[in-house]
């Protein structure tokens, strides 16, 4: 054999050993106890994540290390202390920890709750959020839902600051099949509400849907119309019997923070979670439903007109919990 085939053998030789210890490293490092390595996070599902942090032993370190596998999931400081607390509470010898967690996320859920509708008189809800969380595409599916349910629709654009706000609207409400009540840019809110109201009763409406303006710098005067349009409502002789907080799952925590103001302006009932298609990172559920104490009642999973869905608790936890 000659010389430099030699050589080269040995080097082959090298670099495959070489990279076979490399590769196996890597995974150990990704299997073995302590939160995972980014790499292996993304492959797995918070139940694998929970159950190597947890081990079988359960020692103190081990909870730190499930909390900070939930925090890295996005679920929220709040929520991962309050679901740690809860499965070590229940945790005993023999027992999967991911299998308690799942419980215990269906529980701090909550039960799955329809929007509540009056019937024999207009049922009014309420679209808060801030702009670009997907507000009129959210409104335009629901009136869509509903209309699907046989009810009819009108919508009030009262957010008459927006360029373009009314056309859009216009084109949702359209697909629905809906009564759109809007006015001038400009024009003020409350009295577009006033007008919604007055024509929605005329017309047999059995739901108005009310959007409202997002501008969050202009944070107080923002929720001082909120409130106004709300009383408005009233004195035109209606009643809010849903206000939905529309949030983009994709903003995370920051989201949660923005969404606070609303939650903390007027009384919640329900929150719409958009963009939730294309966020990997679920765990944002549980840090709103925690740290706003308002229910999920829908998921925006698309930018289509039925991409809307019923939040389902139990489903939820249990897509949660598995590997992608
Ligand atoms: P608004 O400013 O809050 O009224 O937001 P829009 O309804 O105009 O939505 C902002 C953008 O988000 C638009 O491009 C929508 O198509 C998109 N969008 C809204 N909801 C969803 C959703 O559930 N999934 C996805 N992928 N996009 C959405």
């Amino acid at each position: 054999m000659e010389l430099p085939f030699v050589v080269l053998l040995v080097v082959l030789g090298i670099v495959a050993v070489g990279g076979t210890f490399l590769v196996l490293r890597r995974r150990s490092v990704g299997q073995l106890g302590g939160v995972p390595s980014a790499a292996a996070f993304r492959e797995e599902g918070l139940g694998a994540k929970v159950r190597s942090a947890i081990g079988r032993g359960a020692e103190p370190d081990a909870w730190q290390r499930m909390e900070d596998v939930l925090v890295r999931a996005d679920v929220g400081p709040k929520a991962a202390a309050d679901l740690v607390a809860r499965v070590r509470s229940r945790f005993g010898t023999g027992q999967d920890p991911a299998a308690l967690l799942r419980e215990e996320i269906v529980a701090v859920l909550g039960g799955d709750e329809a929007l509540h509708l009056p019937t024999g008189r207009l049922g009014v809800v309420l679209v808060v959020g801030v702009n670009g969380s997907g507000k009129t595409t959210t409104i335009g599916k629901l009136a869509r839902a509903l209309a699907g349910d046989g009810k009819r629709v009108s919508i009030a654009a009262s957010d008459t600051f927006r360029a373009a706000a009314g056309e859009q609207l216009q084109a949702w409400a359209d697909r629905a099949g809906a009564h759109l009540v809007a006015q001038q840019r400009g024009a003020d809110p409350g009295a577009v509400a006033f007008d919604a109201v007055r024509s929605a009763v005329a017309r047999g409406s059995d739901v108005l849907i009310v959007d409202t303006a997002g501008r969050l710098h202009t944070k107080q005067p923002l929720m001082d119309e909120l409130a106004k349009v709300r009383r408005v409502i009233e004195k035109a002789g209606a009643q809010v019997d849903e206000t939905l907080l529309v949030m983009d799952a994709q903003t995370g925590q920051n989201g949660v923070a923005q969404a606070r103001a609303f939650t903390e302006a007027v009384e919640v009932t329900g929150v719409v979670l958009t963009k939730a298609d294309g966020t990997a990172r679920g765990g944002i559920v549980l840090a709103v439903r925690e740290e706003l104490g308002a229910p999920i009642r829908f998921t925006g999973v698309g930018e289509g007109p039925d991409d809307l869905r019923p939040f389902r608790a139990e489903s939820f936890a249990e897509r949660l919990m598995e590997d992608s």
